[in-house]
């Protein structure tokens, strides 16, 4: 699948707009500050239905404007692949209301929508997954699971409704009985969490290794999984992990009674990466370099890809904005070889100047974006 029409109306600074995209891809050119990634965000928009820059929706209003909508159509590259649908995104903010639709059906909650649009977005401000705190990272698990593992997105909204009613009940000191009332909900729940978290690191943390070792010219890299309950990465089963989570949470009483809240369970989740050069594993997120931050996040983004292909059995749209900013030569030659050997689907590329386009040997479509206006 891949992304034929995108119509803009009141986005951003975005000029309303009707562009035809062509299926290869193309390459967005503009100096800084005239929305090249303003653009790829409403195109992200509509697989989440919500800003990768964590903006609010009426931030993504026009200065001065009330609506932002956005219509994208998906074409199907032949087969007997999955239909290709229109979906479209407004949001007014005088009502604050949003409607999504799916083919001109509004859906009515958004977790039905989400995902249609099969776009995974790089972005240089990707490395924050490495140097930031544990919730990004467990954000980014949140979001690409959602997307990719079916039951995922009903686990977690499970598990966090259940959580804060218990670390309510911990908080307000309520008898044991009244917070043990959450222990199996939160089990269950939490346990689906772990489980898939796991599953889908068993599955790609190989590939995690192979990619950054083929980025960084042979330098071995692992990614972990940490959590609070005890071997999830060894469990066969999610019952397996529940079992563990029900020990770990009864073992946790005295912690929790002293810290009023629930102390064990997926929302303490940590992915660390290692990079395992010279011997010793450094922790990227403590030592490594500004380079080697970013390539463990590029690699990750590249999981997600991989994700998409396995668990949708699509090839995904990429969206890649300013990829190379920050890689030395050598790196970012790398990148773009590995790129085009393992991304066959549509590509959406930013830079600010024409000679850091080299994707694809040079064929690719030319758009070129000043203050807004989008010249196809
Ligand atoms: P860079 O190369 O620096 O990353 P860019 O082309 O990606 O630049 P964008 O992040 O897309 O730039 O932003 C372009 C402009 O959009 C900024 O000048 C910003 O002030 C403007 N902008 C952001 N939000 C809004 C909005 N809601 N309404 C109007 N303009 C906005
Ligand atoms: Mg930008």
């Amino acid at each position: 699948m891949y992304l034929r029409s995108l119509t803009l109306t009141g986005f951003r600074n975005l000029v309303d707009t009707a562009l035809e995209v062509p299926r290869e891809g193309v390459a967005i050119i503009g100096r800084n500050a005239q929305g090249k990634t303003n653009l790829l965000e409403a195109i992200q928009y509509l697989e989440t239905f919500r800003s990768f820059r964590a903006a609010r929706d009426e931030q993504l209003v026009r200065f001065g404007g009330n609506v932002f909508r956005i219509v994208a159509d998906l074409a199907s590259t032949g087969g007997g692949g999955p239909r290709a649908p229109r979906i479209t995104a407004a949001y007014d903010a005088g009502t604050r209301a949003k409607k999504v639709t799916v083919d001109g059906e509004e859906v009515e909650r958004l977790g039905d929508a989400i995902g249609r649009v099969g776009a995974v977005l790089f972005t240089p401000e990707d490395v924050r997954l490495i140097t930031d705190g544990p919730q990004e990272r467990r954000r980014f698990l949140d979001v690409m699971l959602s997307l990719n593992a079916s039951e995922y997105l009903a686990s977690l909204q499970r598990f966090r409704h259940v959580l804060s009613q218990r670390n309510a009940a911990l908080r307000d000191r309520a008898p044991s009985e009244v917070v043990g009332a959450w222990d199996q909900p939160l089990v269950q729940s939490g346990a689906e969490v772990s489980w898939e978290r796991a599953t889908w690191l068993r599955e790609l943390g190989g590939t995690f290794a192979e990619r950054y070792r083929e980025i960084s010219d042979g330098v071995p890299a692992h990614v972990v999984y940490e959590s609070s309950i005890p071997d999830v990465a060894e469990k066969k089963s999610v019952d397996e992990v529940a079992q563990e989570y029900r020990d770990a949470l009864l073992r946790s009483r005295e912690r929790e009674a002293s810290r009023r809240t629930t102390v064990v369970g997926p929302h303490r989740d940590e992915l660390r990466f290692f990079h395992d050069g010279d011997g010793d594993a450094m922790d990227l997120r403590d030592f490594g370099s500004g380079g080697q931050r970013r390539t463990a996040a590029l690699t990750l983004r590249l999981l997600e890809v991989e994700t998409v292909r396995r668990r949708r059995g699509r090839e995904p749209i990429l969206l890649l904005d300013d990829v190379f900013a920050e890689l030395d030569e050598g790196r970012s030659a790398r990148v773009l070889d590995l790129l085009d050997r393992v991304v066959r689907g549509q590509v959406l590329l930013t830079a600010p100047k024409e000679s850091d386009v080299r994707f694809r040997g040079d064929t690719l479509a030319r758009w070129t974006i000043e203050q807004g206006r989008v010249d196809a």
